[in-house]
């Protein structure tokens, strides 16, 4: 199947959600749904020649493409896993109206749990790759005149260099921080911080790569065990078509860094036969990583279509 099969339409409504379940690592992975919203095209894809991603994200008349805000939820011996954190509701019109914000059939991060039976109090651990808001914003919300987690019983753990970048004012990437996004977990005592390399929970590890923000980690399902095994990349890579290594967005601090974390964990998707879970692809939640002669390819999983 080449690329522009999989593209999403420049106009088109994107597809409501359906869930598809995975195991990994023991882990039983359900693709949730947050948000569907759009950014420049030109932002997301860097150097990139527009004469190139045109192709695999057809940019819309204001030049932005299609994106999603599509958070996991993986479940194991009835520990319940939150990963990536949704652009949730604290919008003004004017900035819901700049990003597109869009919610077909009134999905959101709560309904969609709330469609699997699964209360907000019963989610026990939230994974976040980054601080970005459109990576963490819909941890909070608003409840009369006051801002309260949205789980409340939920360890969130956030990179500890991203709380670092988040409240530093002079940050080049300061409008990607919101304090209301973060401030009030903190406050509530629910936010652990990890640095480095981490094996958070039995088969779901972290690792810290940088680039795209200081603290942006991935995680995996199912490292160093045998079976399948499944990585969620957040902005590391954040389509099925930002595949190949240079393929960098402008929005990264660090692109040396950057580079060289995509070579590393591109090549190592595609050794280990890992499903890759793409929180920012707006049709396909899950897919494998291939060698196709120097560069890659992201196929369907079969079991899941
Ligand atoms: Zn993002």
């Amino acid at each position: 199947m080449t690329e522009s099969a999989h593209a999403p339409s420049a106009d088109a409504q994107p597809p409501a959600w359906s869930p598809h379940e995975l195991e990994a690592g023991g882990w039983r992975i359900t693709n949730l749904f947050d948000a569907y919203f759009r950014l420049d095209g030109g932002a997301m894809w860097g150097v990139v020649p527009k004469n190139l991603w045109k192709r695999m994200t057809p940019p819309a008349e204001d030049n932005t493409i299609h994106l999603a805000a599509r958070p996991y939820l993986a479940e194991k011996d009835g520990m319940k896993v939150v990963i990536e954190g949704g652009m949730g509701d604290r919008w003004s019109e004017k900035l819901a109206g700049i990003y597109h914000l869009d919610r077909p059939e009134a999905t959101s991060l709560s309904g969609t749990l709330g469609a699997l039976g699964h209360s907000l109090e019963s989610i026990d651990h939230v994974v976040c790759s980054h601080c970005h808001f459109d990576h963490i914003g819909a941890l909070v919300v608003e409840r009369g005149d006051e801002l309260v987690p949205l789980f409340p019983n939920a360890r969130v753990h956030f990179p500890a260099a991203e709380l670092i970048a988040a409240r530093t004012p002079e940050h080049p990437r300061r409008a990607s921080y919101r304090a209301d996004d973060i401030e009030p977990l903190v406050a509530a005592g629910l936010v652990d911080l990890h640095e480095e390399d981490t094996e958070l929970l039995p088969g779901l590890t972290l690792h810290q790569v940088g680039g795209h923000s200081e603290g942006m980690t991935v995680a995996l399902f199912g490292e160093g065990m045998d079976g399948p095994k499944a990585a969620f990349w957040g902005d590391l890579i954040p389509t099925t078509h930002h595949i190949q290594p240079p393929y960098i967005m402008a929005y990264d601090v660090d692109v040396p860094r950057s580079f060289e974390m995509r070579t590393k964990w591109l090549a190592r998707a595609a050794d280990e036969g890992m499903v890759t879970l793409s929180y920012h692809d707006p049709l396909r939640p899950f897919t494998r990583l291939v060698r196709d002669g120097r560069r890659y390819a992201a196929v369907d999983v079969p079991e899941l279509s």
